[in-house]
């Protein structure tokens, strides 16, 4: 997606040699211009399927979940918690997941009354990594019994190979932004195949 790419060049900070800082428009502060575009271009990727709920994580996802649901008729946004506590309840679904950018374990905590045998999922995140939180949104999904029909991601740090374990389990990813590295504090997009 063009227009991301060139928000990416403009405001993206690179810190280290793996991690992208977008807050001027998405981690911190919204463009809320910029994420119509990105809801618009979820939906058209993913216009074929039958949808039932969108799901994320909290917290950068929610925004973005919430603007793809307005181009699905405003179809229900259901967004993981992420319980670092570790305190366990009978009553929803739980993945593990490691957070790349804390460093740190936490638990992916979905309500087994909003998820169900019956729901066809598109899974939406920012950035698509190591594929941690995504895999533990498809665990809790199939806990639930539910289907996974694709997953969206506005950023892919397509070095880091997090696509290939999604894919692996046979899901369907869409990226609208991918980054090849980000090496010297330079921002490079993999190219067009
Ligand atoms: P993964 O689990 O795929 O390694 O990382 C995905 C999660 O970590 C996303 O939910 C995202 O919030 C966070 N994340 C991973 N890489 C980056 C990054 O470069 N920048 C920011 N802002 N968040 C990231």
């Amino acid at each position: 997606m063009k227009l991301l790419e060139e928000r990416i060049l403009k405001d993206g900070r690179v810190i280290g040699k793996d991690v992208l800082k977008i807050d001027s428009f998405l981690n911190q502060q919204i463009d809320l211009n910029l994420l119509e575009e990105i809801g618009k271009a979820f939906h058209e990727a993913f216009s074929d399927i039958p949808l039932t709920k969108i799901l994320t994580i909290e917290a950068s996802g929610i925004s973005v979940a919430v603007m793809t649901a307005r181009e699905f008729n405003n179809c229900p946004v259901l967004f993981a918690k992420k319980d670092f506590s570790r305190i366990m309840v009978d009553d929803v679904y739980v993945a593990p997941i490691h957070s790349f950018t804390k460093g740190l374990d936490y638990h992916a905590i979905v309500s087994k009354r909003f998820l169900s045998k019956d729901d066809h999922i598109l899974i939406i995140d920012d950035f698509l990594g190591n594929g941690d939180a995504v895999a533990g949104l498809i665990k809790i999904c199939r806990q639930a019994g539910a289907t996974v029909e694709g997953v969206g991601i506005v950023i892919e740090k397509s070095f880091m190979r997090g696509i290939d374990r999604i894919e692996n389990k046979g899901v369907r990813v869409v990226s609208l932004a991918r980054i090849a590295s980000l090496k010297d504090g330079k921002i490079h997009f993999m190219e067009e195949d």
